[in-house]
């Protein structure tokens, strides 16, 4: 059995491309190499038919992006903030929201991570480079496939148990961050060299895993695959859970 993993997709920027709804390979290819069944969710501005979506998902992955409008978290927007389309926004909270008081498994991929934290009353660091004294290269968009810094794990966390490690190299491409957590995360994994949270997880939850690295770009690394492995376990003790 391939449980089925929803994944939100992304809204075009331009005006020419606003009317494409996509999903990068990567993350489809994450979950099926995983032994999903990687499904797009299209963004849609209608409850009813989200609330669908959520049903017919036994898992899910929230994919990266740009950033969450600051008003979320009380803040006024920095000036290198930029936005989600509205359309996104909007949708992905109302996905985020409804998939966690299903209590459904899911593993939240940057922005996915941050937009989770928010969700849960959360707030963020706006630019990692205007607010943390640190050399660490967090933002870079180039060769995503590089690793690009060391991460500490917590013992006796469920990323911990998962990965079976107290440590390993992440790529990074953000310039945000988890600054307080929001209810019900427990922070698990932060960057060694500076501190910033790289990983929270919701406590007494079947597998809610929110990671500011992008791990599907890695999975090639049994360590990095092993994220979405953990995903598709719970997922498949979700649906068989839902038959009975
Ligand atoms: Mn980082």
């Amino acid at each position: 059995m391939k449980p089925i993993i929803g994944i939100n997709g992304n809204v075009g920027q331009s005006d020419y491309e606003a009317s494409t709804l996509s999903v990068r390979s990567t993350y489809v290819d994450a979950v099926l190499k995983a032994g999903g069944t990687p499904v797009m969710l299209p963004p849609i501005p209608d409850r009813e038919a989200m609330l669908a979506q959520v049903e017919a998902c036994a898992g899910f992955i929230f994919i990266g992006g740009p950033d969450i409008d600051p008003a979320r978290y009380g803040e006024k927007p920095h000036p290198t903030i930029s936005r989600l389309p509205e359309r996104r926004e909007s949708y992905d909270f109302a996905l985020i929201e409804e998939a966690i008081r299903q209590r459904k498994p899911f593993l939240a991929i940057c922005l996915g991570c941050q937009q989770v934290n928010v969700a849960l009353g959360g707030s963020l660091i706006q630019d990692i480079y205007s607010d943390v004294d640190t050399q660490v290269q967090h933002t870079i968009k180039q060769a995503p496939y590089l690793l690009r810094h060391d991460v500490k794990v917590e013992a006796g966390s469920m990323l911990g148990d998962l990965l079976g490690v107290d440590g390993l190299s992440t790529n990074s491409a953000h310039h945000q961050a988890i600054k307080q957590p929001g209810k019900g995360l427990r922070v698990v994994a932060r960057c060694a060299a500076d501190g910033i949270v790289e990983a929270c997880e919701l406590e007494n939850y079947p597998y809610g895993l929110a990671i500011q690295w992008h791990p599907e770009y890695l999975v090639a690394e049994p360590l990095h695959l092993k994220l979405f492995e953990g995903l598709v376990r719970a997922a498949t003790a979700e649906s068989l859970a839902a038959q009975r």
